[in-house]
Protein backbone atom coordinates (compact mmCIF):
# COMPACT_ATOMS: atom_id res chain seq x y z
CA UNK A 1 0.00 0.00 0.00
CA UNK A 2 0.97 3.43 -0.66
CA UNK A 3 1.84 5.61 2.08
CA UNK A 4 1.48 9.18 2.00
CA UNK A 5 3.64 10.17 4.47
CA UNK A 6 3.88 14.20 3.48
CA UNK A 7 0.70 14.42 4.03
CA UNK A 8 -0.49 12.42 7.04
CA UNK A 9 2.55 14.63 8.76
CA UNK A 10 0.86 17.93 7.05
CA UNK A 11 -2.61 16.82 8.64
CA UNK A 12 -1.05 16.05 11.82
CA UNK A 13 0.54 19.35 12.46
CA UNK A 14 -2.60 21.73 10.77
CA UNK A 15 -4.49 19.79 13.49
CA UNK A 16 -2.24 20.22 16.11
CA UNK A 17 -1.77 23.83 15.71
CA UNK A 18 -5.74 24.35 15.50
CA UNK A 19 -6.78 22.21 18.60
CA UNK A 20 -5.97 24.72 21.66
CA UNK A 21 -3.41 23.74 24.05
CA UNK A 22 -4.77 20.88 26.70
CA UNK A 23 -6.63 19.55 24.32
CA UNK A 24 -5.19 16.13 23.21
CA UNK A 25 -5.36 14.93 20.04
CA UNK A 26 -5.91 10.69 19.48
CA UNK A 27 -4.52 9.35 16.67
CA UNK A 28 -7.73 6.79 15.89
CA UNK A 29 -5.66 4.05 14.22
CA UNK A 30 -8.15 1.56 13.35
CA UNK A 31 -7.48 0.13 9.64
CA UNK A 32 -3.74 1.86 9.89
CA UNK A 33 -0.43 0.41 9.27
CA UNK A 34 2.49 1.19 11.64
CA UNK A 35 4.17 2.83 9.25
CA UNK A 36 0.92 5.93 9.13
CA UNK A 37 1.02 5.61 12.83
CA UNK A 38 5.01 6.38 12.97
CA UNK A 39 4.53 9.01 10.93
CA UNK A 40 1.45 10.98 13.33
CA UNK A 41 3.58 10.23 16.14
CA UNK A 42 6.99 11.72 14.61
CA UNK A 43 4.76 15.16 13.49
CA UNK A 44 3.93 15.65 16.98
CA UNK A 45 0.86 13.50 18.02
CA UNK A 46 1.30 12.27 21.60
CA UNK A 47 -1.69 9.33 21.68
CA UNK A 48 -2.43 6.22 19.66
CA UNK A 49 -6.69 4.68 19.87
CA UNK A 50 -6.96 1.81 19.01
CA UNK A 51 -10.70 0.07 18.96
CA UNK A 52 -9.22 -3.84 19.15
CA UNK A 53 -6.64 -5.87 21.83
CA UNK A 54 -5.10 -7.39 18.32
CA UNK A 55 -4.45 -4.49 16.50
CA UNK A 56 -2.72 -2.78 19.14
CA UNK A 57 -0.51 -5.83 19.63
CA UNK A 58 0.67 -5.57 16.24
CA UNK A 59 1.12 -1.73 16.11
CA UNK A 60 3.09 -1.70 19.59
CA UNK A 61 5.09 -5.37 18.23
CA UNK A 62 5.93 -2.87 14.97
CA UNK A 63 6.50 0.45 16.88
CA UNK A 64 7.32 0.04 20.68
CA UNK A 65 5.25 -0.07 23.67
CA UNK A 66 6.71 3.58 24.62
CA UNK A 67 6.37 5.43 21.93
CA UNK A 68 3.12 7.07 22.38
CA UNK A 69 0.31 7.23 24.88
CA UNK A 70 -2.14 3.83 24.07
CA UNK A 71 -5.96 4.45 24.78
CA UNK A 72 -8.59 1.32 23.77
CA UNK A 73 -11.62 3.14 22.23
CA UNK A 74 -13.41 0.54 21.24
CA UNK A 75 -15.80 -1.45 22.81
CA UNK A 76 -13.88 -3.82 25.06
CA UNK A 77 -15.07 -7.18 25.39
CA UNK A 78 -14.62 -9.09 29.30
CA UNK A 79 -12.62 -11.95 28.19
CA UNK A 80 -9.88 -9.52 26.48
CA UNK A 81 -9.57 -7.32 29.87
CA UNK A 82 -6.00 -9.34 30.63
CA UNK A 83 -4.84 -8.57 27.77
CA UNK A 84 -6.08 -4.83 27.56
CA UNK A 85 -4.95 -3.95 31.01
CA UNK A 86 -0.86 -4.21 29.58
CA UNK A 87 -1.55 -2.86 26.39
CA UNK A 88 -3.39 0.38 27.17
CA UNK A 89 -2.16 3.56 29.46
CA UNK A 90 -6.29 4.55 29.18
CA UNK A 91 -9.00 2.52 28.21
CA UNK A 92 -11.69 4.95 27.26
CA UNK A 93 -14.94 2.40 26.77
CA UNK A 94 -16.06 1.23 30.12
CA UNK A 95 -19.83 1.09 30.15
CA UNK A 96 -20.82 -1.49 32.64
CA UNK A 97 -20.40 -2.36 36.24
CA UNK A 98 -19.08 -6.12 34.84
CA UNK A 99 -16.91 -4.75 32.48
CA UNK A 100 -15.13 -2.51 35.39
CA UNK A 101 -14.61 -5.75 38.09
CA UNK A 102 -13.41 -7.21 34.27
CA UNK A 103 -10.73 -4.60 34.14
CA UNK A 104 -10.17 -4.23 38.20
CA UNK A 105 -9.38 -7.90 38.62
CA UNK A 106 -7.06 -8.03 35.40
CA UNK A 107 -5.07 -4.99 36.75
CA UNK A 108 -4.82 -6.30 40.22
CA UNK A 109 -3.40 -9.45 39.18
CA UNK A 110 -0.59 -7.45 37.49
CA UNK A 111 -0.15 -5.25 40.27
CA UNK A 112 -0.92 -2.19 38.43
CA UNK A 113 -3.97 0.52 38.42
CA UNK A 114 -5.99 1.65 35.13
CA UNK A 115 -7.09 4.75 34.20
CA UNK A 116 -10.45 4.23 32.63
CA UNK A 117 -13.02 6.46 31.11
CA UNK A 118 -17.18 5.98 31.59
CA UNK A 119 -18.69 5.99 28.07
CA UNK A 120 -21.97 7.61 27.87
CA UNK A 121 -24.12 6.80 24.72
CA UNK A 122 -25.51 10.35 24.76
CA UNK A 123 -27.21 9.85 21.57
CA UNK A 124 -29.34 7.30 23.14
CA UNK A 125 -29.20 4.86 20.41
CA UNK A 126 -30.06 1.56 21.47
CA UNK A 127 -26.98 -0.26 18.87
CA UNK A 128 -24.59 1.93 20.48
CA UNK A 129 -22.39 1.22 23.32
CA UNK A 130 -21.99 3.34 26.81
CA UNK A 131 -24.31 3.89 29.60
CA UNK A 132 -27.44 6.08 29.04
CA UNK A 133 -27.11 9.54 30.50
CA UNK A 134 -29.26 8.93 33.58
CA UNK A 135 -27.30 5.64 34.90
CA UNK A 136 -23.41 7.39 34.90
CA UNK A 137 -23.56 9.03 38.13
CA UNK A 138 -24.40 5.42 39.16
CA UNK A 139 -22.06 3.91 37.19
CA UNK A 140 -19.47 5.93 38.62
CA UNK A 141 -19.84 6.06 42.03
CA UNK A 142 -19.89 1.43 41.68
CA UNK A 143 -16.94 2.17 39.85
CA UNK A 144 -15.41 3.96 41.97
CA UNK A 145 -14.91 1.59 44.87
CA UNK A 146 -12.87 -0.84 42.89
CA UNK A 147 -9.30 -0.38 44.13
CA UNK A 148 -7.08 -1.32 40.58
CA UNK A 149 -9.40 0.94 38.51
CA UNK A 150 -9.42 4.82 38.13
CA UNK A 151 -12.37 6.86 36.52
CA UNK A 152 -10.59 9.96 35.36
CA UNK A 153 -13.28 10.93 33.20
CA UNK A 154 -16.00 10.24 30.56
CA UNK A 155 -15.96 9.56 26.38
CA UNK A 156 -18.72 9.98 23.88
CA UNK A 157 -19.67 9.13 20.68
CA UNK A 158 -22.67 11.19 20.08
CA UNK A 159 -25.08 11.04 17.57
CA UNK A 160 -24.07 9.53 14.33
CA UNK A 161 -26.08 12.17 12.26
CA UNK A 162 -24.09 14.90 10.69
CA UNK A 163 -27.05 17.10 12.18
CA UNK A 164 -24.63 19.76 14.13
CA UNK A 165 -27.42 20.63 16.64
CA UNK A 166 -27.65 17.29 17.67
CA UNK A 167 -24.17 16.75 18.26
CA UNK A 168 -23.95 20.03 20.16
CA UNK A 169 -26.82 19.28 22.45
CA UNK A 170 -25.02 15.50 23.19
CA UNK A 171 -21.99 16.84 23.68
CA UNK A 172 -23.10 19.80 26.07
CA UNK A 173 -25.31 17.29 27.92
CA UNK A 174 -21.88 14.56 28.28
CA UNK A 175 -20.21 18.07 30.27
CA UNK A 176 -22.52 18.82 32.21
CA UNK A 177 -22.49 15.04 33.76
CA UNK A 178 -18.67 15.84 33.77
CA UNK A 179 -18.96 18.95 35.65
CA UNK A 180 -21.16 17.28 38.02
CA UNK A 181 -19.55 14.16 38.85
CA UNK A 182 -16.36 16.70 38.92
CA UNK A 183 -17.76 18.58 42.14
CA UNK A 184 -19.36 15.44 43.82
CA UNK A 185 -18.94 14.79 46.94
CA UNK A 186 -17.28 11.45 48.74
CA UNK A 187 -15.62 10.50 45.12
CA UNK A 188 -11.67 9.01 44.91
CA UNK A 189 -12.56 9.28 41.26
CA UNK A 190 -10.68 13.00 39.89
CA UNK A 191 -12.35 14.07 36.66
CA UNK A 192 -9.62 15.54 34.11
CA UNK A 193 -10.55 14.15 30.69
CA UNK A 194 -13.64 14.49 28.91
CA UNK A 195 -13.25 12.23 25.56
CA UNK A 196 -15.29 13.89 22.56
CA UNK A 197 -14.87 14.94 19.28
CA UNK A 198 -13.75 13.09 16.17
CA UNK A 199 -12.80 14.07 12.36
CA UNK A 200 -16.54 15.37 11.94
CA UNK A 201 -17.37 17.12 15.63
CA UNK A 202 -13.90 18.15 16.73
CA UNK A 203 -14.53 21.59 16.45
CA UNK A 204 -18.40 21.43 17.76
CA UNK A 205 -16.90 19.22 20.68
CA UNK A 206 -14.20 21.65 21.78
CA UNK A 207 -16.57 24.52 21.71
CA UNK A 208 -18.52 22.37 24.05
CA UNK A 209 -15.65 21.60 26.87
CA UNK A 210 -13.74 18.51 25.33
CA UNK A 211 -10.32 17.85 26.46
CA UNK A 212 -9.51 15.14 24.03
CA UNK A 213 -10.50 14.84 20.42
CA UNK A 214 -10.02 11.15 18.56
CA UNK A 215 -9.27 11.83 15.02
CA UNK A 216 -8.82 9.37 12.29
CA UNK A 217 -10.29 10.31 8.97
CA UNK A 218 -9.38 14.06 8.84
CA UNK A 219 -5.03 12.99 9.90
CA UNK A 220 -4.89 9.70 7.70
CA UNK A 221 -7.32 10.40 5.02
CA UNK A 222 -10.64 8.16 4.28
CA UNK A 223 -10.35 5.06 5.15
CA UNK A 224 -9.63 2.46 2.26
CA UNK A 225 -12.23 -0.96 2.21
CA UNK A 226 -10.37 -4.02 3.07
CA UNK A 227 -11.54 -7.20 1.62
CA UNK A 228 -9.85 -10.85 1.74
CA UNK A 229 -7.23 -9.10 4.47
CA UNK A 230 -5.86 -6.75 1.23
CA UNK A 231 -6.05 -2.87 1.27
CA UNK A 232 -8.00 -1.83 -1.79
CA UNK A 233 -5.67 0.48 -3.67
CA UNK A 234 -7.43 3.60 -4.79
C1 LIG B 1 -12.94 5.64 14.25
C2 LIG B 1 -13.13 6.31 15.54
C3 LIG B 1 -12.81 7.66 15.72
C4 LIG B 1 -12.31 8.55 14.61
O1 LIG B 1 -13.24 8.66 13.58
P1 LIG B 1 -12.96 9.65 12.32
O2 LIG B 1 -14.32 10.05 11.91
O3 LIG B 1 -12.27 8.82 11.32
O4 LIG B 1 -12.14 10.76 12.82
C5 LIG B 1 -12.99 8.20 16.98
N1 LIG B 1 -13.45 7.49 18.01
C6 LIG B 1 -13.76 6.20 17.89
C7 LIG B 1 -14.28 5.45 19.06
C8 LIG B 1 -13.63 5.56 16.64
O5 LIG B 1 -13.96 4.27 16.53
Amino acid sequence: MCVDRAAIAERAREILSVVPPGVTVVAAAKTRTPDEIRVALTAGIRAVGENYVQEAEAAQAALGRSVAQWHLIGHLQRNKAKAAVRLFDLIQTIDSERLGDAVDGASRAIGRITPVLVEVNSAREAQKSGAVPEDIADLVRALDRLEAIRVVGLMTLGPAASDPEALRSAFRETRRLFEALREAPCLRAKMEVLSMGMSDSYRVAIEEGSTMVRIGTTLFGPRQVRSAGQEVET
